[in-house]
């Protein structure tokens, strides 16, 4: 996970874009109706994402004479429509992880825009910058059109739960094999919410993580091997320990990525570091 700045881009120029570029005179009157709710809507959704209580954002089907259609109909012909009049919103919001990394997983390349309250449930939400995050393939599969019904239910915000990252949940267990495997799963810690505890677990489950980090884990393991042979051949068992220790404390400014994780289990195995690595096949 990595926490992001919101976008820059504003609701109302948002909208005003769509409005703009909205030909049927019909529709451009009925939206023009429905400006204020929209900006209202915009204000709602900011105000329960700082406290972290998004749950408490009404679904709606319809905002005044504008169906949910028409609203979804926005974002997909102005926004992420690759001619859209707003399509250079959509790109800067898509572009925005640094090194195209996916904030929901910190692993996938970022492929999308994802509705963070999905479109099919808050279509008035549908072309609201901060409601949308760059997100890989993979977690904007996973994450579907799941919504929060309870304060736990909230996933990761990457514009609004930066605290979230800041102590190490993501735990990796070494089941030592043959042949060895890292497993992942949360272990939020004691001194946290249960709410919080509830969301980062929440989260792990949406976007699929202990698949992501499971997968990258156990991949880097014939590396961590090889790496680990040349160490012992220098220094013995002191040297094995340090460069585990190493890469640990060098991980550590992502507490929540799956090298942290990683490096913090095998680190801490003695029987890894007294030569079980050997028995990665
Ligand atoms: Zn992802």
């Amino acid at each position: 996970m990595r926490s992001l700045p919101p976008p820059s881009d504003t609701q109302a120029s948002v909208f005003a874009l769509c409005l703009g570029a909205t030909a049927d005179p019909g529709l451009h009157a009925r939206l023009a109706g429905i400006a204020a709710n929209l900006a209202g809507a915009g204000v709602t959704y900011q105000l329960n994402a700082v406290a972290a209580s998004l749950h408490l954002v009404p679904r709606v089907q319809s905002v005044g004479a504008v169906a949910k259609t028409e609203l979804i109909g926005l974002y997909e012909t102005h926004l992420s429509k690759t001619d859209g009049a707003a399509r250079a919103v959509y790109d800067r919001i898509r572009n925005a992880a640094p090194n195209n990394r996916c904030p929901l997983c910190g692993v996938g390349n970022v492929a999308h825009c994802d509705h963070h309250l999905p479109k099919s449930r808050y279509p008035d939400l549908a072309v609201l910058p901060i409601n949308l995050v760059p997100a890989c393939h993979f977690c904007n599969d996973k994450k579907r059109a799941k919504y929060p019904t309870s304060a736990g239910q909230q996933t990761f915000h990457p514009y609004f739960d930066e605290h979230l990252l800041k102590d190490p949940w993501v735990r990796a267990t070494l089941n030592s094999g043959p042949p060895p495997v890292l497993v992942f799963d949360t272990d939020p810690p004691s001194a946290w919410s249960a709410q919080d505890g509830e969301r980062v677990r929440r989260h792990f489950d949406a976007c699929g993580l202990a698949i992501t980090f499971t997968t990258n884990a156990n991949d880097e393991l014939p590396v961590v091997r090889d790496r680990l042979i040349l160490q012992e051949s220098r220094g013995g068992t002191a040297a094995v320990q340090q460069f585990l220790n190493d890469e640990r404390d060098i991980h550590s400014t992502r507490p929540n990525s799956w090298q942290y994780a990683t490096y913090r289990t095998l680190a801490a195995d003695a029987w890894f570091v007294g030569g079980g690595y050997r028995t990665i096949p």
